[in-house]
């Protein structure tokens, strides 16, 4: 018997319409563990460095978690993985609510989709029984609606859908996959939208098996009521009205403009009564005690739900008041628009605008008024209609075919990926990794277990150390301790923080767990729910596999180094780890390369952010070293190749994309 997962994966061919139940290997699971960890596996296997995100051979994956389905709380991520349009590289995406847990419960610990359907189709997933369904009559329809009228169709209000709007249907690159009050962006709804998917309906009601079910479920008992108990866990942004930091701290408009004193508390009562006024309840995801999706219902706009920073992005681009996020989110939502690189998007365009480089004949019969600009732009955007088809492929992108200096506009970007919109003074060593590095492309992923600055008194650290249960390892209490000021800090303890902060978010991703409850909520202090400590625990108990810390980490190691390898063998280089050159005020070029330069070494990567043979072979991913001698990624005694053949496989991302 096969514990935690279920030892099945659905496969689906759309090109011939192909559906079969493959078993998989349960090796996999003690190398991989699931959700992204397993993904990333598939994809460097079955998609040839050379294929094109917008071909029939990339994959569309959408993974449960190891722990999706158990006992264990939170355990609420589905990764929804393929190769990015926009970045060309691994898309990493997640969404909460209950799809990955369903799925589950249907047979299945992932859903693998390749080719491209003729037409439009969705996919009805009753556990054993599957079909692909025509879908054409659902063409244009938003992403609640389509979900209700899937519901309708197959008579069960208790199917759990995900769905494409107009917006993927299109491959805009910032379009996501909507499910119940959760989105995947960041690639996937792009590649779902080319491959004629239009939604998967999944139905599943057969037992998960875990190997010591008692014992688990003592620990989780306990540990829902922790987390239910703990204020350091989930959204505090949920219910918390002060959101001073975001407006005070983050840049408005194309992160342009800080505006240090904007919240007032005559803003938080106003704003207050509003959320209050519109707000129809707050909702959690499957088996978890918090509850952090803010539902609103505003007058003549579809019903949406936001959490966190998302309720800030469309008015924080536009300039506008919390109003406008509650008017225009519905819309975006429906349409299937990612609304934390969307906005930026449209406030680039007007940028551009103001700046003479597009002009009015740009944008033919577009309103004076900035909020009915960003619903006409939402629109071109959706259609790839006039300029929206250029906007439609994301800053980086778009920058680049306008031309006329707007690449100078697009300075917010890593990867090709619209980033946070912050600007700061000195650099943070550590979050200059995580930014520089990352391949994760979101603010919840370069954020991570340790405080991005530190506390003033030494009293204030003493009593953050004090209740700081994650930690790995006691020397990250001592370099907090002893941390002064933001900029100054070793490279060897910037390194350290670095793969600590990733560690966290790649076990995560594979075990299918919050960050809120974990990798995420550790730079606040308190006590986060999940840590390296308490999780082996629950991977032996749920897997019947003997884990341990030391196990655990390794298996982090592997995973990370695995995507590391399915980007490089793209052509992701060092030259693409640069943060937006206005990231931070005060710069230091041979500083930053150093300090690069000491992480990739610490990672066992050479010079130019590869992998070498010793590092992968002692990971047990020989396959891997073997595979980029072949190809010339790494010469034959697994050292640096020459400068010319990584500079050549470099120009495969410019080359792929728009
Ligand atoms: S902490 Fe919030 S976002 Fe995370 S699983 Fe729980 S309800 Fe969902």
């Amino acid at each position: 018997m096969r514990y935690a997962e279920r030892g099945y994966n659905l496969e689906i061919d759309l090109s011939r319409g192909g559906i079969e139940r493959v078993e998989t290997d349960p090796r996999l699971m003690e190398l991989y563990l699931g959700g992204q960890g397993t993904a990333a596996k598939l994809l460097w296997d079955r998609v040839p460095p050379e294929a094109e995100p917008f071909s029939p051979e990339n994959l569309l994956i959408f993974s449960s978690g190891l722990f999706n389905g158990t006992p264990v709380p939170a355990a609420t991520r589905t990764s929804v993985n393929t190769f990015s349009p926009q970045t060309s590289l691994m898309a990493h995406s997640l969404m909460g609510s209950y799809f990955g847990v369903e799925m589950k419960h249907a047979g299945y610990d992932k859903i693998v989709i390749r080719g491209k359907s003729p037409d439009l189709v969705y996919l009805w997933i009753n556990n054993g029984k599957v079909e692909i369904r025509d879908a054409t009559h659902l063409r244009g329809k938003g992403t609640q609606e389509t979900a209700a009228l899937i519901k309708e169709e197959l008579h069960d209000a208790k199917v759990q859908v995900a769905a494409i709007g107009p917006a993927g249907e299109n491959r805009v690159y910032m379009a996501s996959i909507d499910h119940s009050h959760a989105s995947a962006a960041r690639g996937p709804g792009p590649v779902m939208g080319d491959k004629g998917l239009k939604a998967i309906a999944v139905r599943g009601t057969q037992d998960i098996h875990t190997a010591r079910p008692a014992e688990l479920f003592e620990i989780c008992l306990r540990l829902s009521k922790e987390l239910y108990d703990n204020p350091n866990v989930g959204d505090w942004m949920a219910t918390d009205e002060d959101d001073s930091f975001h407006h005070d701290n983050f840049s408005w408009g194309n992160a342009r403009t800080r505006r240090k004193d904007f919240w007032s508390k005559e803003l938080q009562g106003r704003w207050t009564r509003l959320k209050y006024d519109h707000m129809d309840r707050q909702t959690g995801c499957y088996n978890c005690p918090k509850k952090c999706h803010n539902v609103i219902s505003w007058p003549g706009r579809q019903r949406f739900s936001y959490k966190c920073y998302g309720k800030d992005t469309y008015h924080m681009a536009a300039y506008q008041e919390l109003d406008f996020s509650y008017d225009i989110l519905g819309v975006a939502q429906e349409l299937g628009l990612d609304s934390y690189s969307t906005p930026q998007v449209i406030a680039f365009a007007l940028e551009l605008l103001e700046a003479g480089i597009l002009t009015d004949q740009d944008f033919p019969g577009m309103p004076s008024d900035v909020r009915k600009r960003y619903f006409y732009l939402l629109d071109k955007i959706t259609r790839r209609e006039g300029i929206g088809d250029i906007l439609a492929n994301g800053v980086s992108w778009a920058a680049r075919q306008i031309g006329k200096g707007a690449e100078k506009y697009d300075h917010n970007t890593v990867k090709k990926f619209e980033q946070l919109p912050i600007k700061l003074g000195k650099v943070n060593p550590p979050y200059f990794l995580m930014i520089a590095t990352g391949e994760k492309m979101s603010i919840t992923q370069i954020e991570g277990s340790f405080p991005q600055d530190p506390l003033p008194t030494m009293e204030q650290r003493q009593e953050f150390v004090k209740n700081w249960a994650a930690v790995p390892h006691e020397k990250f209490k001592e370099w907090f301790l002893r941390w002064e000021k933001r900029n100054e800090i070793s490279n060897e303890a910037s390194c350290a923080i670095t793969d600590w902060n990733e560690a966290m978010h790649y076990i995560d991703d594979s075990l299918g767990l919050c960050g809120f409850v974990s990798s995420f909520r550790g730079q606040f202090g308190g006590k986060t729910g999940y840590h390296v400590w308490n999780i082996p625990q629950l991977i032996s108990l749920s897997t019947g596999l003997d884990f341990d810390k030391d196990k655990l980490w390794k298996t982090f190691q592997r995973i990370r180094t695995l995507v590391r390898a399915v980007n490089v063998r793209r052509g992701l280089r060092r030259r693409d780890e640069r943060p937006p050159e206005d990231h931070w005020a005060v710069r230091n070029e041979a500083t930053e390369q150093k300090l690069l330069g000491d992480y990739y070494e610490f990672k066992g990567w050479n010079s130019d952010g590869i992998p070498t043979k010793e590092t992968l072979d002692q990971l047990g991913l020989n396959y891997v070293s073997d595979d980029f001698i072949k190809r010339g990624i790494l010469t034959g005694n697994g050292g640096a190749p020459s400068r010319e053949t990584s500079k050549e496989k470099g120009e495969q991302i410019e080359s792929r994309g728009a």
